[in-house]
């Protein structure tokens, strides 16, 4: 998955462009530029890549969620609806604009349960966020409908399924509006950064001035500019987004890297009796950062990630045992604790995560396993990768 492995002269010619201005802020300074807009340029480049009308880059992919947000107009009391599988920055960004975090089971699909989702309802939910996890996407046909018909806003954190689609649309447009991560490990990356994409004029107007304090962006004065709204700063810096401006230019040849390692593991994984793979919604596309698959119960998914480990398979994750990406290790978010006092709203209306009862969650996660596929292999290593796993694993199941 991580872009930063070919990372390479593409990257250091845009950074350079940046250094040669000495311009490393993306507003502003018009004349001193030299013409050179990096951050205004990923921002079209990324909406001609995804097909919205409009992308707005900030400074990381919770700070994308949390502008996604506020541009909708979501915020103290009001209920988001997120998967018991993704990472702390779903919880992390609904807090942050002082909303609800309401967790729920995901699927075989390994992200949001579309009957779990409905079950969740409530009147003062307003949005579902799916988060599609591991280069795969939610039932988005099914989430969509529900959103259609309670009213709610559809907002897709497609963070590690950039270049994913889903009825043929890339992820992250399918929905109201999408977001993306740029940090150091993703599919592309800008070293920090994030973006939001929509259709909606005004949901990107609201992400425009928000991310920037409010400013509204009219005229070439900063200094002059108003600010019909409280913002806050989740700017991108100039040299952030020249990196992206090389990594976007390059995602479709990694994407193409990805499913040819993809394809070479998962051909020799799905001769074993016993493995089955992650469920893809018809009319989904991955993005093959990842493959993921299902092991006939828990104490075999344990076993069999233990083996790879020792057999010297790298990067392979057993998510219902990690700190970052399961609810059951999400303590502080459990026992909420925070550095300073939380809002009334967010004390009364949050449940008692303590009490929740996630086991169909369970049930999946527990047999599951993923493995990152990286871009830097050679085919050879793959080769002999799947080789070994294939090994591994039937020593485990037979
Ligand atoms: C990486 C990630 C984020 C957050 O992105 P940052 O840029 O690291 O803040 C959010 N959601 C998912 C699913 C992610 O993988």
């Amino acid at each position: 998955m991580p872009g930063f492995e070919l990372f390479g002269e593409q990257e250091k010619k845009q950074v350079q462009d940046v250094l040669d201005s000495g311009i490393l802020m993306r507003y502003g300074f018009d004349g001193m530029r030299k013409g050179h807009w990096k951050a205004k340029e990923l921002e079209k480049a990324l909406a001609d890549r995804m097909q919205t009308k409009h992308a707005q880059l900030v400074s990381s992919g919770t700070a994308a969620l949390s502008v996604a947000l506020a541009s909708a107009g979501i915020g103290a009391g009001d209920e988001v609806i997120m998967p018991t599988f993704t990472f702390v920055a779903s919880f992390e960004s609904i807090l942050a604009i002082g909303g609800i975090p309401i967790l729920v089971d995901i699927d075989d699909t390994l992200t949001l349960s579309p009957e779990a989702v409905e079950k969740a309802i409530t009147e003062k939910t307003k949005v579902v966020m799916p988060v599609h996890m591991c280069g795969s996407m939610a039932d988005l046909g099914a989430l969509k409908k529900l959103c259609d018909e309670y009213d709610l806003l559809l907002l897709e954190d497609a963070c590690q399924a950039i270049g994913g689609s889903y009825d043929g649309k890339p992820l992250g447009s399918y929905g109201d509006i999408g977001c993306f991560s740029f940090d150091f490990v993703k599919t592309i990356t800008c070293g920090e950064g994030g973006a939001l994409i929509t259709n909606n004029e005004s949901f990107y107007l609201n992400a425009d001035h928000y991310s920037d304090h409010g400013h509204d962006h009219i005229g070439t004065d900063r200094g002059a500019e108003s600010h019909p709204f409280l913002g806050y700063n989740y700017r991108i810096s100039e040299l952030n987004a020249a990196v992206g401006c090389a990594q976007i230019e390059r995602l479709d040849e990694f994407l193409a890297i990805q499913k040819k390692f993809y394809s070479i593991l998962k051909n020799t994984l799905q001769n074993i009796k016993g493995i089955t793979f992650r469920r893809v919604p018809e009319g989904g596309v991955e993005n093959y950062s990842f493959l993921n698959f299902f092991l006939p119960t828990e104490e075999k998914a344990k076993e069999v990630h233990g083996a790879l480990g020792k057999a010297g398979i790298d990067a392979c994750f057993y998510w219902f045992d990690n700190n970052w990406h399961y609810y059951r290790k999400w303590e502080h978010l459990t026992h909420l604790t925070t550095l300073g006092k939380l809002s009334e709203e967010i004390k009364t209306q949050l449940p008692d995560y303590t009490k929740a009862d996630f086991s169909k969650s369970d049930a999946w996660m527990g047999r599951a396993i993923s493995c990152l596929v990286k871009i830097g292999w050679s085919e050879k290593e793959v080769e002999a990768r799947a080789k070994t796993m294939a090994k591994v694993i039937e020593e485990c199941l037979h």
